[in-house]
């Protein structure tokens, strides 16, 4: 799905200012590796937390090809002195939109180890508040809801793990969004493998109802392409 992002890219200048990148899993960054792999865009900053090789060696040897790749793409030629790992609380400023870093890697957190290490990021613009989650589950929630919970609140959220299995309900509700984003194919937002709507083994109907619950306003459901958002 690159060639999507590519052309993105390209009628937006061809160039990126920054490139924010949650977690160490192909769903999230591969697009990203092969960009650097496969082309000359210019990217002039990348923000990301990664513990090293070995750590997910230990801890999520199923995934380590894909690991390895992304690690050795983050150190190529191409990207010295612009991969940059953010601290927590961390402010960034790209253009008029102000970005901060509300969850780093967690590398104490083992079980479901690589989603739980996802960036959580901020972004406000002057009319509008964009919570990235990126793939946090249960625990990397809890963690927020510790020290981050009066920050959580914005109008828009991306839902954790495809919107299933992913943050608690408690911290949605202290998200509390009016418009939830769902980076989810449409057969995972119906919970329907082929034998019908919530037949299948996915939590998005869970998930689904929390947004009820809060009185989301608006669900936007997409994989792949693009969809525009006036905010
Ligand atoms: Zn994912």
């Amino acid at each position: 799905m690159h060639g999507q992002l590519i052309e993105q890219i390209n009628q937006n200048g061809g160039k990126v200012d920054a490139w924010f990148l949650t977690h160490a899993h192909d769903d999230h960054v591969g697009a990203f590796t092969k960009i650097i792999q496969d082309t000359d865009i210019e990217i002039d900053k990348v923000y990301v937390s990664t513990n090293d090789l070995s750590w997910y060696e230990q801890y999520e040897k199923e995934r380590i090809d894909f690991t390895k790749t992304f690690l050795t793409t983050l150190k190529t030629e191409k990207l010295q002195g612009k991969v940059i790992e953010p601290k927590l609380n961390e402010k960034i400023q790209v253009g008029g939109i102000a970005v901060e870093v509300l969850g780093i890697k967690n590398p104490e957190i083992t079980d479901n180890a690589g989603n739980e290490q996802s960036m959580v990021l901020k972004f406000t613009t002057k009319n509008s508040s964009l919570l990235i989650l990126g793939d946090t589950g249960e625990k990397s929630s809890k963690k927020l809801l510790q020290s981050q919970k009066e920050k959580l609140k914005s109008d828009i959220v991306q839902m954790a793990h495809h919107g299933q299995n992913g943050a608690t309900k408690e911290l949605y509700e202290a998200v509390s969004p009016k418009i939830c984003l769902w980076p989810t194919p449409d057969w995972l937002w119906n919970n329907d493998t082929g034998a019908g709507t919530n037949t299948g083994l996915w939590k998005t109907f869970e998930t689904r109802k929390w947004t009820e619950e809060l009185q989301v306003k608006e669900n936007y459901v997409a994989k792949d392409g693009k969809q525009s958002i006036e905010i």
